[in-house]
């Protein structure tokens, strides 16, 4: 093995793990690796620990590029092959060795691997799976591994690389067709889909195997995800959602990721210097996404062709139940869980409690305070014994209007500080 120059190795760390800041796509394993007595370590199902820089990104696990080199020319990322920035790569040991030392002083439970693609897809893919390789294999490691996949890497790689890591990512960076074409005329979303449909294939042919085989191998066991760029071109919020929510449907992904564009390069096709997308877009595309995921919702419940952005003073699920006043109020006394869920304030846990409870009890606000409901939202929602009745009269936009100052919720932009209304 060759000696590796720790001078050297903290320079390339300083420019690796800096461009690998921008894929916001590793923030929890859900994971579980066991230890089987030889290993070092285990990777927990309740996922790694979270830790957010400053501007609100995770770093929990020790996150960087193999090379920022790349011979594509994404005109959104700080790698392209035009942009005048310090280039550096890592060998494959040296990887290796950096998690193996930073795993055992504790600073990290993990890896998240991504890179810039130097000479080829294949050529990058080799390497990065080589490291999950070797770190499994030789170093006996048992934490987690999340891979990027890198676009044009052969199917082989693929099905290679989730033998050894917990998870991977095929990062769709741009929600339509036409923005990926102006910012990254290289890629397209065919080309990019395709990695997705084999590791969702992979997942589900070595799922079945273990039926049968008790030790067929695990193909990353912590499912794929991916991430979009959200501000760089001119999508609407109804676009992303819908592109996440044919992503879940048809690759079953665990995960899609949104990242409010940061402008830092200067480049006629994209947004002005200074002008970043605000952290509350990000924000309520996060609870859409939830509201798809767990609430049952669709993307065209959530929005609509003739208004196709999310209202960024009110969050998608009280924005919808305002637009739709004719469901409410709702009584939960008799309810559907389904219904339940969709009053503002009840969660998915209040709702289950709701429909337990209310078995044996008329449920009161008190009730559901003590269930954890939001009543200063839930109770413009409900059927209370008519207090509701002096808002019915009120227009849409005032009902809305009267709803937000009577619950304001104070949301956090943690990159620029202000508060607005949540
Ligand atoms: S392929 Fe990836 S690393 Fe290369 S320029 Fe495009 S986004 Fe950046």
């Amino acid at each position: 093995m060759a000696t590796i120059n720790y001078e050297r190795l903290q320079g390339k760390l300083n420019i690796l793990a800096d461009a690998a800041k921008y894929d916001v796509s590793c923030s929890s394993s859900g994971g579980n690796r066991k230890n089987q007595g030889a290993g070092l370590g285990d990777a927990s199902k309740t996922g790694i620990c979270h830790s957010y820089t400053e501007d609100g990104r995770c770093v929990s696990l020790l996150k960087i590029l193999l090379t920022n080199h790349c011979i594509y020319d994404c005109a959104y990322c700080t790698s392209r092959k035009s942009n005048d920035t310090a280039r550096a790569a890592f060998t494959v040991e040296e990887v290796v060795d950096l998690t193996m030392q930073f795993y055992r002083r504790n600073y990290i439970e993990g890896l998240f691997l991504s890179s810039g693609i130097f000479k080829s897809g294949d050529y990058t893919m080799e390497r990065l799976v080589e490291v999950a390789k070797l770190l499994r294999t030789r170093e006996r490691f048992n934490g987690y591994i999340h891979l990027k996949t890198i676009p044009g890497a052969s199917e082989e790689l693929l099905k290679e690389a989730g033998l050894y890591a917990d998870r991977l990512s095929v990062n769709i960076e741009i929600p339509t067709k036409s923005g990926l074409a102006l910012l990254a005329p290289e890629k397209t979303h065919e080309q990019l889909k395709a990695p997705m449909e084999t590791v969702k294939t992979e997942i589900i042919t070595l799922k079945e195997s273990r039926k049968i085989h008790k030790n067929a191998p695990k193909f990353a066991p912590a499912g794929q995800t991916s991430q979009m760029i959200v501000g760089a071109s001119n999508e609407t919020d109804l676009q992303v959602i819908q592109l996440s929510s044919h992503f879940y449907k048809e690759y079953s992904l665990k995960r899609v990721y949104y990242s409010g564009y940061v402008p830092i390069l200067s480049d006629s096709r994209l947004p002005a210097l200074g002008t970043p997308v605000p952290m509350v877009r990000e924000n309520r595309l996060y609870q859409a996404d939830w509201l798809m995921r767990f609430y049952g919702f669709g993307a065209h419940e959530i929005l609509e062709p003739d208004s196709p952005f999310l209202d960024l003073d009110c969050d998608p699920k009280l924005a919808w139940a305002i637009r739709h006043r004719e469901h409410f109020p709702v009584n939960i006394q008799t309810a559907s869980y389904e219904m339940i869920v969709r009053i503002p304030g009840i969660g998915t846990k209040t709702a289950k409690k709701i429909v337990n409870a209310r078995k044996f009890n008329q449920i009161s606000l008190e009730h559901l305070k003590k269930m954890g409901a939001a009543v200063n939202r839930a109770k413009y929602f409900i059927a209370t014994t008519g207090k509701n009745e002096h808002l019915a009269h009120l227009t849409r936009d005032n009902f809305r209007q009267y709803v937000l100052v009577q619950t304001q919720t104070k949301f956090k932009d943690q990159r620029s500080g202000q508060l607005a209304l949540f």
